[in-house]
């Protein structure tokens, strides 16, 4: 069931919340007892179901970093496996104030950190179309949720592809937002310049309407924009649009089906007159680098918070004969692998021997990747690339070799870098059906143009649908 369908159904009082709400509760729990590891837990707090054909709740999950009062939030890590919020993050608030209260919680890369689905303390779950590989993570549990109709939708949060990468693997529609857009309030950052919140449903339509209700200028985010509340409204015709296709996207370990299935995308668009050309775009390659270095440094900054004394578990780190030694044992108890190694290049790049020629370095280029998007989007609306480098991995296939699950980012880093609203879809063909393949597209917009995304996706999900 989709969001609109589902919205429009109970406001006619054409189907009973109370049948719904059963319905993808029984779903929920027998997740639970089939131990999928999707879902550790149902929130109990909020639940209003009254059969007086009023729209009051509807199943949408929400990523573990994102608050919601009185309820376990713990980015599934050890650490903060007893926290219990004590607030709500905005776009929970805002959710509520739609009368869609959110009750389950899902799994999550620990912090947010990860590619894979693969390093939550609470284990991985297994793509729902390719049983034996990975839906790609950090929010490959919630994509999970979506595709097999565990929920009608779901929310969290996108530091350099996690919503887009899954979504595109598991055949469900993604959006990030312009960053500023959603208020960050109330959702655990893990790199701040470049964290949104975002949303995961089964069609753009929904995407659309769930955007709406979260949007909202927020005084409680120093990154929260006055233009969050408004939607420009595109007044053109799809295709009146033109789209530039940078040439580098195309190298040589792109996987060939990928780079087929882009190419004949782009040809049908091309066939309702829209119009595509290719670009160049040179300095790509380094978009994966730039991120690799200024999202650490921010990583950790945030991470120094779980000292056991502010936030986090502290165990037996009170018996610390120094407080180095109480710093180490709580970091080497409580986080995992993905973590550590980040503190570790945080470390390195924030050195003063370092600083200049890493940190520096990487936020200059940064500038100069933003004014080149920039003048890109003064000639053309979008830009189309492929989602990621590669098919969905089998499930441990490259978990000890960081550096390979670094490089399958490097199509959507850009967005989180320059801010910029981006969408992923899956443009399954028949036989890609057959085989079990999810293919995608990612497309990105100027900043606060998300309307653009939706006309240009909504004719290529006619296309895809046909
Ligand atoms: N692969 C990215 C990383 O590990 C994804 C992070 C994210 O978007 N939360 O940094």
């Amino acid at each position: 069931m989709n969001l609109k369908n589902y919205i429009e159904w109970i406001n006619n009082k054409t189907i009973n919340q109370e049948t719904i709400f059963s319905k993808y509760l029984e779903k929920a729990t027998n997740s639970i007892a089939n131990k999928e590891n999707i879902y550790l837990r149902i929130n109990n707090s909020g639940w209003r179901i009254d059969n007086d054909g009023v729209l009051k709740w509807a199943p949408i999950a929400i990523k573990d970093n994102i608050m919601q009062k009185w309820e376990i939030s713990t980015c599934w890590s050890k650490i903060l496996s007893d926290y219990i919020a004590p607030y709500s993050a905005t776009c929970i608030e805002n959710l509520e104030k739609n009368w869609w209260v959110v009750i389950w919680k899902t799994n999550m890369d620990e912090f947010a950190m990860g590619s894979s689905n693969e390093t939550s303390y609470y284990w991985p779950c297994l793509n729902p179309y390719w049983t034996n590989r990975i839906p790609w993570g950090s929010s490959g549990w919630s994509a999970v949720a979506v595709a097999k109709d565990l929920c009608i939708a779901a929310l969290g949060t996108d530091t350099g592809w996690s919503v887009r990468q899954p979504a595109a693997m598991c055949g469900i529609v993604w959006l990030k937002p312009t960053y500023g857009r959603i208020s960050r309030y109330g959702v655990q950052s893990m790199a701040s310049s470049l964290d949104q919140v975002w949303t995961m449903t089964k069609t753009v339509e929904d995407a659309e309407i769930l955007l709406k209700a979260i949007m909202w200028f927020d005084e409680n985010d120093s990154q929260s924009n006055k233009k969050a509340d408004i939607l420009e409204k595109s007044n053109k015709d799809a295709k009146n649009y033109k789209i530039a296709l940078p040439k580098q996207c195309f190298w040589e370990w792109l996987d060939p089906k990928i780079k087929e299935r882009v190419f004949s995308v782009v040809e049908k668009l091309k066939n309702l007159w829209i119009q595509i050309d290719e670009i160049d775009l040179p300095i790509l390659d380094v978009w994966i680098a730039v991120y690799y270095t200024l999202m650490p440094a921010e990583v950790s900054t945030n991470l120094s918070r779980f000292d056991g004394i502010r936030f986090g578990l502290q165990g037996n780190a009170m018996e610390a004969k120094d407080i180095y030694e109480y710093f180490t044992k709580i970091r080497y108890e409580w986080f995992w692998e993905e973590a550590k190694r980040r503190i570790l290049l945080w470390s390195f790049v924030l050195s003063s021997a370092n600083y200049e020629w890493y940190y520096l370095k990487a936020l200059k280029v940064r500038e100069k990747m933003i004014q080149d998007l920039d003048n890109i989007f003064q000639k053309y609306d979008l830009i189309l690339t492929p989602t990621t480098p590669e098919v969905a991995r089998k499930i441990w296939e490259k978990v000890d070799d960081p550096l390979k699950m670094y490089l399958a980012d490097m199509y959507t880093v850009p967005a989180n870098l320059a801010w910029l609203p981006a969408i992923s879809i899956p443009v399954w063909t028949i036989e890609d059906k057959w085989e079990n393949m999810p293919v995608w597209l990612h497309l990105m917009a100027n900043r606060w143009k998300e309307d653009d995304l939706f006309v240009i996706w909504k004719e290529v999900e006619k296309m895809v649908n046909n």
